[in-house]
């Protein structure tokens, strides 16, 4: 069986954002730059699934610019077989990366796609489920398990919905998207990040996809959220509705 593992280069989750100072967008020269949380789960459920000999090739997959590399490099550290990075300096919403992502899988034809459930730089949670639209195939999203049963050609999740657990029964190929509570994530050993290196990582230009990627939205202003202001404390329960009917006006 084969998986591939879309794998986004963002912001390192612990760096405080800043805005550019006109407001186009989030500044990230001189920035930490990571794998998105999300896809370190992904990632780390394929592998563990190789070693439990039911995937025998996990590919990773990047969609960004030229030091999305260092991404694919740590993903094969984490135990990817082989990466692909397809180079491009455009910011793509997650239709077009989706369309970029299917004729990966029409070319690679992996059995089993495990995306992230968002990247925390656009918060989007939508390339999984547009991508598994595109290609006409099942989908589970949000899963915090998953169980590939091969004999019957089917994989069987758990996903986390408002309501609870959700479990679903999947024909493969499918398309999965991971939450927070389906593995977590090994460190990386060194010995790991050295035999990286010599595994292929093939580079790939957008262009020669020959794709027509239309633009649907446009950034118009990014604002940091306004500070919170400090709480008070009320000595009783009456004063504190009063505060609420008189000065806030909410009762
Ligand atoms: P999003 O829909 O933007 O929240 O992203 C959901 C998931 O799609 C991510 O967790 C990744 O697995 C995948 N993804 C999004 N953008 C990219 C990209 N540029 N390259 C590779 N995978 C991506």
């Amino acid at each position: 069986m084969k998986c591939l593992v879309p794998v986004k280069r963002v912001i390192d989750f612990n760096v405080k954002i800043r805005i550019k100072s006109d407001g186009s967008g989030v500044e990230t020269e001189h920035v930490k730059m990571s794998m998105n949380p999300f896809d370190e789960i992904a990632l780390e459920e394929a592998v563990g699934l190789q070693e439990a000999n039911v995937i025998k090739e996990i590919i990773a997959v990047s969609i960004g610019p030229k030091a999305a590399q260092e991404t694919l490099r740590a993903a094969l550290a984490r135990g990817a077989d082989r990466a692909i990075l397809i180079e491009t300096d455009d910011v793509l919403e997650p239709l077009n990366i989706a369309k970029i992502l299917k004729v990966m899988v029409e070319q690679e034809k992996p059995d089993l796609v495990i995306l992230g459930k968002q990247a925390i730089d656009d918060d989007c949670n939508q390339t999984g489920q547009m991508l598994a639209g595109l290609l006409g195939w099942s989908q589970g999203t949000f899963i915090s398990k998953l169980k590939i049963n091969l004999t019957q050609n089917q994989i069987e999740v758990t996903r986390e919905v408002d309501s609870g657990l959700e479990m679903l029964t999947l024909t493969l190929p499918a398309v999965v998207t991971a939450d927070l509570r389906l593995n977590e994530p090994r460190y990386i050993s060194l010995p790991n990040v050295m035999r990286a290196k010599s595994k292929p990582l093939e580079i790939k230009s957008l262009s020669a996809f020959g794709l027509t990627l239309k633009t649907h939205s446009q950034i118009v202003q990014i604002e940091l959220v306004p500070p919170r202001k400090g709480g008070i404390k009320v000595e009783s329960v009456n004063i504190l509705l009063d505060k609420l009917h008189d000065e806030a006006k909410i009762i």
